[in-house]
């Protein structure tokens, strides 16, 4: 067993390690995720995190109050996006709670806008859910032009695909 966190940030023994999360490469994503290694009960505690306060977003920080971002590129930072996720931060106590049920091999997910105002960067999103928002941003930010541009290219993609095969050829 190894520690997920460098030495000097270990503050006690419950901070996540080795035997409990992965820390790895996430296929069909851009930078790594954290898989669980074990069983997780939906309504529990996940795990403790910690990071250095910051008044700056950053890639890998999430957001404490409105002028503070902890910083944690190790373990939390990590953690990808959904639409629909299996977990929640409290952002309060630094733990990640499990909304369902998490088995081994799964990746733990949050939803960014749940605890960020302005997202680092906003992104697309293909997370699978019926629910996906296709773009994500912070809580209170706009979407961008680059997602409106993304979105208004998805939208066009829709209307062709509702027009029926001969009705696209005699179009033409
Ligand atoms: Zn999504």
């Amino acid at each position: 067993m190894t520690e997920i966190y460098p030495r000097e940030m270990i503050v006690d023994e419950s901070l996540p390690n080795s035997d409990q999360f992965a820390v790895t490469a996430v296929s069909g994503r851009v930078g790594r995720g954290v898989r669980a290694n074990i069983r997780f009960e939906r309504g529990t505690r996940v795990a403790r995190f910690a990071g250095v306060l910051s008044n700056t977003v950053f890639q890998h920080s999430l957001q404490v109050s409105p002028e503070t971002h902890l910083h944690d590129p190790y373990f939390v930072g990590l953690l990808s996006h959904s639409c629909a996720p299996n977990c929640v931060l409290d952002m309060q106590r630094l733990e990640i709670l499990a909304l369902r049920d998490i088995g081994p091999g799964d990746l733990l997910t949050v939803d960014y806008a749940v605890t960020e105002d302005t997202l680092y960067r906003q992104f697309p999103c293909n997370c699978g859910s019926s629910g996906c928002r296709r773009w994500i941003t912070g809580r209170r930010e706009a979407v961008n032009e680059a997602g409106k541009a993304y979105l208004a290219g998805l939208e066009a993609k829709k209307v062709r695909s509702m027009v029926p095969p001969r009705a696209r050829r005699s179009a033409r």
